[in-house]
């Protein structure tokens, strides 16, 4: 095996996008990867628009090309019998994201990156951290298993059956600097980061088949009970539909999992979404992937790097995991341009560029993360009366228009990086909230300003914690 600038452990969103970055750069890179099959998944099927805008950057836009992605220009939010438009802001570029069979978009990200005749491409599990026995917490390479030997350099498309079949034991390989992107349930980051992941809820995933959405090109929300259900068609006849289970989830094998779709979830939908839906779960097995949430961590070893899903995570409500991901990736590339490195080897001095990244990200990400947990505080607000009015007033909010949308949905999409907006409609939301109270009960006025005082102290709990986690190391 060759020598290599960096090894980049994980070929998803950002190690596939970060592969292609620095080969961009002129770096030499590994990139390994436990399995190069397309990947079935009902995680990543929204891009934001921010997200389409960070692989413009990258010059990998046309990764989006030939996957039968569809155009999404917004969200339309369903609350009992009400709906809502929320369009992505028009004078904000790119004002579309697209949605589409995840496992497509990461086959054209890796072909993107195989196709570099500076990437060389593994399928190999990493199993361990090779770490120098000279300087205390620095990373110097890594172990693997490798279960097929890769061949391939032939064309531009990875080629499965150039793998060889062969099964070999552990073997190890050092670069000066490596980066962990190994996802959602990362091996790694136990002995990397001190924080700990939290699940509140699943998302139990269903495609349904020539499902009539109420409104083509846009992202749907149901205001369900006990929590909010997603929905975007993401092909041709395909359309995911995503259903957010807090706390224990219902038995599969016994039938209590179809039974609570059947019975609880699917008089909820609207009409039109009804038919396919008690279909794709009368033919389909219920797919499920836990809501997690994950604050970020600064990086706490030298010539190591971890990132994506495995550094930090929010609930997926708002589709934003890629953005941050991407968005990443045009970060490090920038922190680490060859202008200011002609190559990794000066490990102390990369490693204290790249603390820049840990607040140089923060503007989008904190924006993503905060906005992620939030709302589904919001709309997952059970019994909880001061959550129900939160939720009203965000509602009633969106329907004022203007830039009780615009800016929003541009928060959202990825577009307005700036947490003290962020902050800022948060609050416009609650103190709405405290006015509807009022208006509507105002000859009770003692009780409703209570109330009033409740709603507030509630809209500050729910984002303290959030703000808190984000303001940590
Ligand atoms: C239910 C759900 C829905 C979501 N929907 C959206 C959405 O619509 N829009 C959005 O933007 N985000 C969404 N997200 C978040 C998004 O999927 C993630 O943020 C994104 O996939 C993270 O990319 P990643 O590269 O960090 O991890 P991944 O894309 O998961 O990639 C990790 C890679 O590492 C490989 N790997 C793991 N361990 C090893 C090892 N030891 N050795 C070698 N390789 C290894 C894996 O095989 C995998 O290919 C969703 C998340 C969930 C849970």
């Amino acid at each position: 095996m060759g020598s290599y600038d960096v090894i980049i452990v994980g070929s998803g969103v950002i190690g596939s996008a970060l592969a292609i970055a620095f080969a961009n750069q002129g770096r030499k890179v590994l990139l390994i990867e436990r399995d190069w099959s397309e990947p079935d998944r009902i995680v990543g099927e929204l891009m934001q628009p921010g997200g389409v805008k960070a692989l413009q950057k990258i010059g990998i836009e046309h990764c989006l090309e030939g996957i039968h992605a569809v155009d999404c220009n917004g969200y339309a939010i369903f609350k009992e019998n009400e709906k809502i438009i929320l369009n992505y802001p028009v004078n904000k570029s790119p004002n579309q994201g697209k949605s589409f069979h995840h496992g497509r978009f990461i086959m054209n990200l890796r072909n993107e990156a195989n196709s570099k005749s500076n990437v060389t491409v593994l399928e190999a599990t990493v199993t361990q951290l090779i770490e120098d026995t000279k300087f205390v917490n620095r990373v110097i390479g890594v172990k693997y298993k490798k279960k097929k030997l890769t061949s391939f350099k032939t064309d531009s498309k990875l080629d499965l059956s150039n793998f060889d079949n062969e099964t070999i034991e552990e073997e190890s390989i050092i670069a000066p600097f490596v980066v962990i992107a190994d996802g959602c349930f990362s091996k790694f980051r136990k002995q990397l980061i001190n924080k700990s992941v939290e699940i509140k809820s699943h998302f139990v995933g269903f495609i349904l088949k020539k499902c009539d959405l109420p409104n083509k090109n846009y992202g749907h929300v149901i205001l369900a009970k006990p929590s909010p259900i997603l929905l975007y068609q993401i092909s041709g006849d395909d359309t995911r539909i995503l259903i957010d289970i807090p706390g224990k989830l219902p038995n599969v094998s016994n039938g209590e999992m179809n039974k609570y779709l059947l019975d609880y979830i699917l008089p909820q939908l609207p009409k039109s979404i009804q038919v396919s839906f008690s279909a794709a779960v009368e033919i389909s097995k219920a797919r499920i992937m836990p809501n997690s949430f994950l604050p970020p961590s600064k990086n706490l070893k030298e010539g190591l790097l971890i990132l994506g899903d495995a550094m930090n995570m929010r609930h997926p409500l708002t589709g934003g995991g890629m953005t941050v991901a991407l968005w990443d990736v045009v970060h490090v590339s920038d922190l680490l341009h060859p202008l200011k490195f002609k190559n990794f080897n000066k490990v102390k001095k990369v490693s204290e560029e790249l603390k820049k990244l840990h607040w140089k990200r923060k503007p989008l990400s904190s924006v993503i993360n905060i906005l992620a947990q939030a709302l589904y505080s919001l709309f997952s607000a059970g019994d909880n009366i001061n959550l129900i009015y939160l939720q009203e007033a965000c509602f009633g909010y969106f329907k004022l228009g203007g830039r009780c949308v615009s800016t929003p949905v541009g928060l959202l999409a990825g577009l307005i990086p700036s947490p003290l907006t962020l902050l800022g409609h948060f609050f416009a939301v609650a103190f709405y909230g405290t006015f509807l109270i009022i208006r509507k009960n105002w000859i009770y006025l003692p009780f409703a300003l209570i109330r009033s005082f409740l709603v507030i102290f509630t809209a500050a709990m729910v984002i303290g914690p959030v703000i808190i986690s984000e303001l940590k190391n």
